[in-house]
């Protein structure tokens, strides 16, 4: 375990300039009950960071911050697929590079998401077709007062559209130390999102897709290196057809994604493009020009440039069709998270 300065600028990729009490880094399921035990004992709030990539600052976190760093990924060959048990601190995009290097094939659609692989379960990444949730055999979280370690099933982690229990019953006093993927020998592309769809399904090769997924990421993201951002800022709304239908009679181009349930899923970064919004500045905080999904620092933003411009977006995005937009971006205010929509009405 070991402690740094106070700063959490290089720690969020969005570069918000923001100051924690103590950060501390766990490289061992010992090191997070030690650390929950120096928050518990001052009485101070704890938060853990994987590195950084879905969180807002809103303001200085009054707390111990927390890096989940636990390393290793292990391999179990099976007749019919591999399984993977991977510690939460290794980073997501590492591990896919990782696993096709060792010819196992299923990961490259989710190449060069942000992040580590013990927040993937948390908001159930996903990306061109598919979802953490179809890959995912476990979860290992472990209780940080009885150190106990509890395995939850697929279905007991009660995936959703970038949701799952540990945004819930397991958010507070639980930390995830492992993830196990268990990814099929009887490997088919997935080739039903953008650019992939110009693939040869008979032919195409898992690292031809990883190549094709990191292009076209590389195009249309900014590279928080560079630009700070978190990503998709906003979730794709999933409205009820009666809305859907009204409003692609008035916008006939408009994405529009019939779910399984009957509900559409429409295109959050088309309505805020189509609200006029892309490029728009308020504070330090823009409206990407390429993606108008993502938010970015572009010069200093604060914590509460980026709030008053979410806040903006969505009003304006509600103005025009009646859709309210959810944040994606978790927000951390001086106690822990804070809820989002309640932030930005
Ligand atoms: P896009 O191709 O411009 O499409 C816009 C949205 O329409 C996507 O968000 C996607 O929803 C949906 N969509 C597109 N093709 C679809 C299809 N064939 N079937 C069902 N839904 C479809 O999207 P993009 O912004 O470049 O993103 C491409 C993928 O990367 C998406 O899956 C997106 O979720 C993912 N991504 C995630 C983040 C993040 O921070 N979470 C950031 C960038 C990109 P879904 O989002 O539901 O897939």
């Amino acid at each position: 375990m070991s402690s740094h300065d106070t700063s959490l600028k290089a720690l969020n990729t969005f570069a918000i300039v923001a100051d924690a009490t103590e950060i501390i880094t766990a490289h061992s399921p010992d090191d997070l009950v030690a650390a929950w035990g120096t928050a518990q004992k001052a009485k101070r709030p704890f938060l853990l960071l994987g590195e950084g990539s879905n969180v807002l600052f809103l303001e200085n976190f009054a707390g111990v911050v927390v890096l989940n760093r636990i390393k290793g990924i292990e391999v179990t060959e099976w007749t019919k697929d591999w399984l993977l048990h991977v510690g939460a601190g290794e980073n997501w995009h590492q591990l896919v590079v990782y696993a096709l290097s060792h010819n196992i094939p299923g990961l490259e659609n989710l190449a060069l998401i942000p992040g580590c692989v013990g927040s993937a379960p948390i908001q159930n990444i996903g990306a061109y077709g598919i979802e953490l949730q179809s890959l995912c055999e476990y979860v290992d979280v472990m209780n940080l007062e009885t150190r106990d370690v509890i395995r939850l099933s697929t279905s007991e982690c009660q995936f959703g559209y970038r949701e799952s229990i540990f945004k819930h019953d397991y958010r507070d006093g639980y930390a995830i130390i492992a993830v196990g993927l268990r990814l099929s020998k009887n490997w088919q592309p997935k080739l039903t999102y953008g650019d992939l769809t110009k693939l040869e399904p008979a032919s195409v090769t898992p690292q031809q897709i990883f190549d094709s997924v990191c292009q076209m990421r590389r195009s249309k993201l900014p590279d928080p290196a560079v630009t700070g951002n978190a990503g998709s800022f906003f979730k794709n709304p999933i409205v009820n057809i009666a809305l859907a239908e009204k409003l692609k009679r008035q916008y006939p181009t408009m994405p529009y994604y019939p779910q399984k349930d009957g509900q559409v899923k429409l295109a959050a970064g088309w309505l805020v493009e189509q609200a006029g919004l892309k490029g728009f500045c308020l504070g330090g905080a823009s409206v990407h020009q390429q993606q108008a999904l993502v938010l970015i620092n572009k010069d200093g933003a604060t914590g509460d440039d980026v709030k008053a411009l979410a806040r903006h977006v969505r009003n304006a995005v509600a103005g025009h069709f009646a859709v309210w937009l959810e944040p994606e971006v978790r927000f951390i205010s001086a106690c822990g998270e804070t809820n989002a929509v309640e932030a930005l009405s």
